[in-house]
């Protein structure tokens, strides 16, 4: 501080203390004890700049402060509690209000896509993303209007096949397919153009009520949305839904209902923050995706006073997912809707292309829910193919099983099959590194998410290549001919015959799961890398033979045959002479 600074700002009498003296004042982690004073002091000041009623801090929050590094000293106390007094809606300051802004790491091997200008105009433009997202939600529109439609037909009508039903080749060919295609490759590009939260939006423009989110959401946070994301893919096989059209038409009007009730009662997207089942693949395939969407931590930390991207501003509202740009440490928490690029003055906001799987090595603070949601994942997407193996359904058939019965039990024997030998694995993994088993869970886990994409794109490439792809082209021949004739669609019968070998399709498959294996792999070294440069073999060794084992499950599961077994000929009839 200045003489000048001095002599503005202290009594005189203080003044004449300190004249002529050098006083140190230790870094603000040398003095604990003055954290929650000054924490407090600063809450103060910023609940009433912000018109807040905010009356302290709770006492997990204090730990959570007293407990942190404070790199930038108390300028960084001080911006962590503006933001908090910001984003806090409860009577006290909980942990979750307090967003640290995380210490800048070298930016390796990323390029701000944003330097070229017309690229950050286009983005910025106010029509985008708001022009696609009208045409998702006409696309939604005929999707549930043709599924409950063909649904509420008498048995026999032609919408009531699967190969007729445009809503239904709409859903489950196209729709399905692209989520973790476009997650892995582009991030959540589909949040930003999605016209479940688009419906959402619109109704909440004739009625928001702008309610806190509850408490409960807070603490349990992406562990709903794991939750949400299970029971959906439990519900979906157990129903039966991806053929029947009336079950896919009102899945989609739940889902499209449960988030416009969100949108109208609470604030900002709290249904796509905490409880959207498919925001946990979206954001647990989208760290490794090629993109990412961040705060330039720099001029967050340094030239922000507003925080505009939180609070929003005319030309768009405040970020829906709660969350500061620069402080995202992964992409559940960011849905790529381009607000905050709009919202900021600063030039605050990157869109950066990155190497893939970078998110889920450099993790500096590992999320236990997204870690063992990857691991689950693993076990799920087997599930998904183990259903249709050839053994399993002969199985099913000779011991009389009831279908929903097997489905439960298969269903939750993958989840143990994954979780156990990974619990097993961290357990011995967190005695050679001395840490807690659920430390070591949170930093590996997530480098099995490779694995369970590989897993997931098998399948999807079984079911389109073995079948869908011919569904998809009947359908169109069917309608081009169908208009041609000028006869109803659905009348004529088009088949197409198989054209892609099933070897053709068994080495995609093992090209893509060997693929998924490698990329866990160097997730795993990497990772053990970043965390201690001690004992790195002996802290992978656990894991790595659990990746080897789920590797060559997958590898038996994913190539084994499909489809009932044929039904053995009829013994011939005795002759008579
Ligand atoms: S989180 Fe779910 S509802 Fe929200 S934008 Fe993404 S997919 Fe749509
Ligand atoms: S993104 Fe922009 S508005 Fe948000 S904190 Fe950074 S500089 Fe401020
Ligand atoms: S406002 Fe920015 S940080 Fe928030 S979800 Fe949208 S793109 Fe991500």
């Amino acid at each position: 501080m200045t003489e000048a600074e001095v002599s503005e700002k202290f009594i005189p009498e203080l003044r004449e203390l300190l004249k002529n003296r050098i006083v140190v004042l230790p870094p603000l982690i040398q003095r604990l004890k003055d954290i929650p004073l000054l924490a407090n002091h600063y809450l103060n000041l910023f609940s009433r700049k912000d018109g807040k009623r905010t009356s302290g801090l709770s006492r997990e929050a204090t730990d959570k402060l007293v407990s942190y590094a404070w790199p930038g000293n108390i300028k960084e106390l001080e911006n962590v509690i503006q933001r908090a007094a910001i984003v806090s809606s409860e009577a006290v300051i909980i942990p979750g209000d307090l967003i640290f802004v995380l210490p800048s790491e070298k930016e390796i091997h990323k390029i701000n896509l944003l330097r070229n200008e017309r690229i950050r105009d286009l983005l910025r433009h106010p029509l985008i993303p708001k022009v696609f997202i009208w045409v998702n939600i006409f696309m939604v529109a005929v999707m549930a209007g043709f599924t409950l439609f063909g649904g509420s037909r008498p048995e026999g009508h032609p919408l009531q096949e699967f190969g007729n039903n445009p809503g239904m080749i709409i859903t489950w060919l196209v729709w399905f397919p692209l989520l973790p295609i476009s997650a892995f490759l582009i991030g959540r590009i589909w949040c930003t153009v999605c016209p479940l939260a688009g419906i959402g939006d619109l109704f909440s423009r004739i009625k928001k009520f702008n309610l806190p989110v509850p408490g409960i959401l807070k603490r349990m946070d992406f562990w709903l949305v794991v939750l949400s994301f299970m029971f959906l893919d439990y519900v979906e096989e157990f129903f039966g839904v991806a053929e029947k059209p009336w079950a896919t038409g009102m899945l989609l009007v739940i889902i499209i209902g449960v988030s416009v009730l969100f949108c109208i009662l609470y604030e900002r997207k709290t249904f796509c923050r905490y409880l959207c089942p498919l925001a946990g693949m979206l954001g647990a395939y989208s760290s490794m995706s090629l993109f990412e969407i961040r705060g330039n931590k720099k001029v967050c930390q340094t030239q922000c006073g507003q925080h505009l991207c939180y609070k929003g501003t005319e030309q768009a509202p405040g970020c829906p997912m709660f969350s500061y740009p620069a402080s995202i440490s992964n992409s559940t928490e960011c849905m790529m809707c381009l607000n905050c690029l709009k919202s900021c003055d600063n030039r605050g906001v990157q869109i950066n292309l990155r190497p893939p799987l970078q998110e889920i090595w450099r993790q500096s603070q590992p999320v236990l829910s997204l870690s063992l949601f990857g691991v689950i994942l693993v076990g799920l997407m087997a599930r998904h193919q183990f259903g249709h193996l050839t053994f399993w359904l002969s199985i099913e058939k000779s011991w009389g099983l009831i279908e929903g019965f097997s489905h439960t039990v298969v269903y939750l024997s993958f989840i143990l099959l994954a979780f156990v030998p990974f619990a097993l694995s961290s357990t011995l993994s967190a005695a050679a590194s001395q840490e807690k088993v659920s430390e070591n869970m949170a930093h590996y886990g997530i480098a099995f998410i490779p694995l369970a994409l590989s897993g997931h794109l098998s399948h999807i490439a079984h079911e389109f290549l073995d079948e869908g792809v011919y569904e998809l082209l009947q359908y169109l021949v069917k309608v081009y001919e169908s208009l041609a004739a000028g006869v109803a669609i659905g009348s004529r019968e088009v088949i197409i015959s198989p054209f892609i070998h099933s070897s053709i399709i068994t080495f995609l498959k093992t090209m893509m799961i060997t693929g998924g294996m490698a990329g866990a792999l160097i997730a795993l070294i990497m990772i053990a890398r970043r965390v201690s440069v001690r004992n790195v073999f002996a802290r992978i060794l656990p894991h790595l033979l659990v990746l080897m084992l789920f590797w060559i499950g997958y590898l038996f599961i994913f190539t084994a045959p499909t489809g009932a077994a044929p039904e053995p000929s009829p013994p011939p009839k005795a002759r008579i002479r």
